[in-house]
């Protein structure tokens, strides 16, 4: 485990990176919100990133997220579901979760919908798109997200929010840009059809390997855990 000091250096050398690769293509850094990725971190290194700065959390699993917002209650921060989610699952987070960046079907919209309304709560809700139409990938390939979008929109509590994308693993982070620039036309696309832009104001994309190129071609949401806490075991 990193030290506390390491910790919020990395936070504080990721967070520059971000801005500065925001400036590099004209765009404005307080666009690009970071994530943390938390997931398998412990308590310990978590009070150090949010000491540090750090106001946005994402996890992947549902236990997990659970346990720990209930371990740091009123800690300033937001909670982003990350990871693949199953409908039945939706009740647990719904008093939690403020971001969820992994809608892959109507019926998990549906439920997510339902659950944050009777939580009285909104849940932004982000499309999350196989881009590469990769077979070990979650998400919904490019005829699904025109036929999930539309149907999207009529939720209130559950609210779309924009889209996200993993792109197949690779070391050179370049490798990764024309999946982002995809998911960026995506999302011009769906505008075009009709989707109303602040719908869709929200691209989540770039993790550790990549996060840099995901500024470059417009992402708004950066999800980083390793740059920022070191290898997980
Ligand atoms: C784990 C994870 C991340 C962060 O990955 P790092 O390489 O540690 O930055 C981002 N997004 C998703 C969906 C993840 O599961």
């Amino acid at each position: 485990m990193l030290s506390r000091s390491e910790i919020a250096d990395n936070l504080h050398l990721v967070q520059s990176r971000i801005a500065d690769a925001a400036v590099r293509v004209g765009r404005n850094p307080d666009d690009v919100a970071l994530v943390t990725v938390t997931k398998t971190r412990g308590l310990e290194e978590i009070e150090a990133v949010i000491e540090a700065g750090a106001t946005d959390l994402g996890e992947n699993y549902v236990q997990e997220m659970v346990a720990k917002a209930e371990q740091m209650p009123g800690a300033p921060v937001t909670w982003h579901a990350i990871g693949h989610l199953q409908s039945k699952k939706a009740r647990q987070v719904a008093p939690v979760v403020s971001v969820l960046h992994s809608v892959d079907s109507l019926k998990l919209a549906l439920e997510m919908d339902k659950r944050a309304e009777a939580a009285g709560r909104e849940v932004l809700a982000l499309i999350q798109v196989n881009v590469a139409g990769e077979e070990t990938k979650f998400g919904v390939d490019e005829a699904g997200l025109f036929d999930l979008a539309p149907q999207l929109v009529e939720l209130d509590n559950a609210r779309l929010a924009g889209l996200m994308t993993m792109p197949p693993y690779a070391d050179d982070a370049d490798a990764s840009r024309p999946h982002f620039a995809r998911l960026r036309l995506l999302r011009e696309e769906l505008i075009e059809r009709g989707i109303s832009a602040h719908r869709l104001g929200h691209l989540s994309m770039g993790m550790t390997s990549d996060y840099e190129v995901a500024v470059e071609e417009g992402a708004t949401l950066v999800r980083v855990g390793t740059a920022i806490f070191g290898p997980r075991d």
